[in-house]
């Protein structure tokens, strides 16, 4: 991973690229304060590899990334670019970076954003850097990516109001929350809030009933037909033995409609009435907590400090609580799991709470 080029860096360029997360500008001000303590010049690429492709972008000093640290959301903008799955796509990238005298690029995203700098290594001669930057925490080689652990602490304050109400009302309710194909935000928020159920891709296989196909009767030893049975079989049981809120946190994508189908399907199969409420695009946003403004800060040093040493096509990474440089072909190959430590955790509190109740 060490580059064998004398090329004395000058010109670095970094942009934020995939969903935006709670900390990407704390990385950029890190990104750019330790840039130019070395006398390097910044620029960033504007609206992901947009910017890159179409050669938009802005100089970054230190005046630039005053007082960002607490702001949500990313400075340089932040958009999906199917242009750069294109072979044109990479074309274009590459030419605006040899135009722009561009001796590093710094990419903040998730693995996408990763591929497409892989994608970019084989015509571009630079050095290439990746910051993990997704609420998800779905990235390999890293124990955190920045911005989950404020996705994580907004989804529990939103938990946590939606149990005074179904405290209040003795309702149940289906909490869907983001994570792309990934139960970490579930897991933990879950946890954190000492939901009665988590439903999410580590302890339970997506189903794909749709909310108009529910045929128990008919056809009851379907598999995924008999999960919904056990589900609501569970919550029966839990309502019978207490009068008191239930709430049940799914992650998305893990069944087929979601919440609003889940809940559906319960009403109509076994007369569960559920609220459900899709928490969605409020877990992006938001002041990054102090957790996401200080790995941020971690990794937009190490970022440079890695081109300082000739370093090329790899993420930062925080292990164990030490930065780490990890290949972006390794980031990318497998998607990081929720511990089993953490879902035997879960199932282990709701059998003791099962008991204690019984
Ligand atoms: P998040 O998971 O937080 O949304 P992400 O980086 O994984 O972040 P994606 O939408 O998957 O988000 O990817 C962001 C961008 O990366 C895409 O819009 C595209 O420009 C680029 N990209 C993704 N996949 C590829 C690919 N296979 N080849 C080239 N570029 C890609």
């Amino acid at each position: 991973m060490k580059k064998n080029t004398n090329i004395q860096v000058k010109r670095i360029a970094i942009l934020t690229s995939g969903g935006d997360a709670p900390g990407m500008n704390a990385a950029i001000r890190a990104v750019v304060i330790a840039a130019k303590h070395h006398q390097m010049s910044v620029i960033g690429f504007c609206a992901g590899f947009n910017g890159l492709i179409d050669d938009v972008s802005r100089p970054l000093n230190i005046n630039d990334v005053t007082h960002i640290i607490h702001k949500g959301g990313t400075i340089l903008k932040s958009a999906r670019c199917p242009a750069m799955k294109t072979p044109l796509g990479i074309a274009q990238a590459t030419s605006t970076l040899l135009k722009e005298k561009i001796d590093a690029l710094i990419v903040i995203g998730g693995d996408g954003s990763f591929t497409g700098l892989i994608a970019l290594e084989k015509q571009w001669s630079g050095q290439i850097i990746g910051i993990p930057g997704t609420i998800d925490n779905d990235i390999d080689g890293t124990d955190f990516t920045i911005g989950f652990s404020t996705a994580v602490n907004t989804a529990i304050e939103a938990i946590d109001k939606i149990r005074d109400t179904a405290e209040a009302f003795e309702r149940i309710f289906i909490v869907e929350l983001m994570g792309r194909h990934s139960g970490h935000i579930a897991f933990n928020a879950g946890i954190a809030c000492a939901a009665e159920q988590i439903i999410s891709f580590e302890n339970f296989s997506p189903v794909k009933l749709s909310p108009d196909n529910i045929s128990l009767e008919k056809n009851s030893s379907d598999n995924e037909t008999d999960k919904l049975k056990i589900l609501a079989k569970e919550i029966k049981q839990a309502q019978a033995n207490r009068h008191a809120s239930y709430i049940i946190v799914i992650a998305e994508n893990v069944w087929q409609g979601g919440a609003p189908a889940l809940a559906q399907q319960l009403q109509k199969i076994a007369d569960i009435d559920c609220t459900p409420c899709i928490l969605g695009h409020i877990q992006r946003g938001g002041s990054p907590v102090a957790k996401d403004r200080i790995l941020a800060t971690k990794m937009g040093v190490a970022a440079i400090q890695a081109i300082m040493a000739e370093k090329t096509n790899i993420m930062i990474a925080e292990h164990n609580n030490a930065i780490a440089h990890v290949a972006l072909a390794i980031a990318i190959m497998h998607q990081q799991g929720v511990s089993e430590s953490l879902v035997q955790a879960q199932e282990n509190i709701l059998a003791l709470t099962a008991q204690h109740i019984g």
